[in-house]
């Protein structure tokens, strides 16, 4: 898949807290903007706001209206990265938005700090072919409902050591680097 035919969706809901139940998480202005840098920069097809709540729905796009308009004279850069960002209110809109945008249905790759059988290393979800929706969590990570709903999973960024909890902000940014950043071996 090309940079263009990679999209990222953070998820709010279904996702689990630290007692391993489904709820819906708070939007984190910081995971907004980071990872929308992130999409820019690496020419991906979009950043797709996944929440169930109306409310914070509107605050994304408040968010990302600001630094369209009135943000835009102070800081261009922010402008282009929230350019990226849209939002919706499920996964299955999320999907079938990139459907439409991509022109064809995306395969969705899930995200995880636990490994899982059969997960997918990063050299194979780059060489899949067409649109690729890459999932990624909030909380304590997706629920077996969001997990259920993708195609595969990716293989935990990883750094040998007993300790892996990641911001999703860093995550996501260290999957965009080894899926499509520059190679030098
Ligand atoms: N607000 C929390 C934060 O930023 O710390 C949410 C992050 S949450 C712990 C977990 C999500 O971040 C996962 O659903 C996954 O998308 C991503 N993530 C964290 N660690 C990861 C890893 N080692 N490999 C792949 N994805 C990871």
């Amino acid at each position: 898949m090309t940079p263009g035919e990679t999209y990222v969706a953070l998820v709010h809901h279904p996702v689990l807290d630290r007692n391993g139940r489904v709820v819906s998480t708070a939007l984190t202005n910081l995971d907004l903007h980071d990872i929308a840098r992130a999409t820019r920069t690496y020419g991906l097809g979009g950043f797709l706001i996944v929440h169930c709540v109306e409310a914070q729905r509107q605050l994304a796009r408040r968010i990302a209206d600001h630094w369209l308009t009135l943000g835009a004279e102070l800081n261009d850069f922010r402008r282009q990265a929230i350019a990226t960002l849209r939002v919706v209110s499920t996964l299955a809109d999320a999907k079938a938005l990139v459907a439409e945008a991509a022109g064809a249905t995306p395969r969705l790759i899930a995200t995880a700090a636990r490994p899982s059988p059969g997960a997918l290393g990063f050299g194979a979800v780059r060489a899949l072919p067409g649109p690729t929706l890459l999932v990624l969590g909030t909380g304590w990570g997706l629920a077996d409902e969001a997990l259920a709903a993708c195609d595969a999973r990716l293989r935990p960024v990883a750094g040998g050591t007993d300790y892996n909890h990641l911001s999703v902000r860093s995550a996501c940014a260290i999957i965009l680097d080894r899926l499509h950043g520059d190679r030098e071996d």
